[in-house]
Order: C-alpha cells, then sequence, then structure tokens
C-alpha cells in the first residue's frame, strides 16, 4: 500500500514481495502464493483512481490476477507466460468477459523463448494496449522465473532483459520507464544508476508512476 501511495505521489516504487502471488485467490492460496499482492495492490489503487493496468511477466500466467479483475474495465492485464502451462489458463482466446471483454491480454509463448519474442510482444502488443488503456498507474507483476539460468520453466530470458524490454524510447513506450530494476537468479537486485540514462528519459521517470509487486 505504500508503494502505491508513492507511486501517486509521483514517486517509482518496488513492492519487495516475493512471489508477486499472482496465483493466490481471494480466500485461498495456490501455486506457493498466499495473497495476491497484485491484485491487492490494484484494488487499493483503484479507490483513488480509475484505471489502473498490470504487465505480468512471470513465466506462469497469473489466473487470479485474470479472475480477479476478467469483468472489469479498469484494470487492463497483460501478461507474457509460458503456455499451455500451470495454471492452465491463459491462452489468446480468454480477453475478459462483460465490461471487461478486452481488457485481459494473453501472450502465450513456447517453452524456449527468449528476448526476441518478448520484445516482439511488448512493440506489438502490450505496448499499444497501454497506450490506448492511458492506465493512471502500471503495477508490474514481476516474476523472474522466465530466466535462462531458472532449472524449472524453460525460458530464455537474461537478467538485463527485463530492463531493456521496457527500457526504451519514451516515445514509443512512455508509460514503462520506470522499470529499471535488474535481478538475478539469487534476488540480488541492482538498480541501474540514474546518470546512466538520459536527459529525457529522467524527465519521463519522474512523470510517471509505475509499481513493482
Ligand atoms: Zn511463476
Amino acid at each position: 500500500m505504500k508503494a502505491i501511495d508513492l507511486a501517486i505521489g509521483g514517486k517509482s516504487s518496488f513492492s519487495l514481495v516475493r512471489p508477486p502471488g499472482h496465483h493466490a485467490g481471494p480466500a485461498y492460496g495456490m501455486g506457493f502464493c498466499s495473497f495476491n499482492n497484485a491484485a491487492i495492490e490494484a484494488a487499493y489503487a483503484l479507490q483513488k483512481m480509475q484505471r489502473v493496468a498490470i504487465v505480468d511477466w512471470d513465466v506462469h500466467h497469473g489466473n487470479e490476477i485474470q479472475g480477479n479483475y476478467n469483468e472489469s474495465d479498469r484494470v487492463l492485464y497483460c501478461s507474457i507466460h509460458r503456455y499451455p502451462f500451470y495454471s492452465g489458463i491463459g491462452s489468446i482466446k480468454e480477453s475478459g468477459t462483460g465490461k471487461g471483454e478486452g481488457y485481459s491480454v494473453n501472450i502465450p509463448f513456447p517453452a524456449g523463448s527468449g528476448m526476441q519474442l518478448y520484445s516482439r510482444a511488448f512493440n506489438a502488443i502490450i505496448i499499444p494496449a497501454l497506450k490506448s488503456f492511458k492506465p493512471e498507474l502500471i503495477i508490474v507483476s514481476s516474476g523472474h522465473d522466465a530466466l535462462s539460468d531458472d532449472p524449472l520453466w524453460g525460458m530464455k530470458l537474461h537478467p538485463e532483459d527485463f530492463g531493456n524490454s521496457l527500457r526504451c524510447s519514451p516515445t514509443s513506450h512512455p508509460f514503462l520507464l520506470y522499470v529499471i530494476l535488474k535481478e538475478d537468479m539469487e534476488g540480488q537486485m541492482d538498480w541501474l544508476p540514474e546518470k546512466s540514462l538520459d536527459k529525457r528519459r529522467r524527465i519521463r521517470i519522474t512523470n510517471r508512476r509505475c509499481v513493482f509487486g
């Protein structure tokens, strides 16, 4: 909640909660998740604003984030994940229901996918969807199990990919420039020094609101 308040106040923020919790339902745990942190953060933010986007790049689909907001047009949920895979849902055909039709964006990838495919997904699907939706806040459900040296899940990302995929041109990726985090498999985190970003990017960063959860 503090991270949301900081973001609403214009400061980048990082919720150090592991895992993001995207499998947990309202009254039950699932897939090692007890609390659905990203969904809870979104619910809290929606008390203060109209539109929140959640970008989820964990290798698993966030079944209960989608489940929570499946009928909502106030939350845009974008997920890149391995499919078919646990938790069993997340096909491209699942796009929301009722008022929420079109507000769930699922991008299923096969095992072995790497940054080339992820970049295409961001450029062709996620960034345009965010631009169209115009979220007041972006929550990044930042699972890191798509890394190439994770022995269990079979994707081919590298730590720097998480930052590089989003730390792009301000004109084409205006909403995601807070994403400047790198993390290795031991959970060591390394913020890219702000001076490594050009002046225009720093200005954009200070004007955008994004939360990792
Ligand atoms: Zn996962």
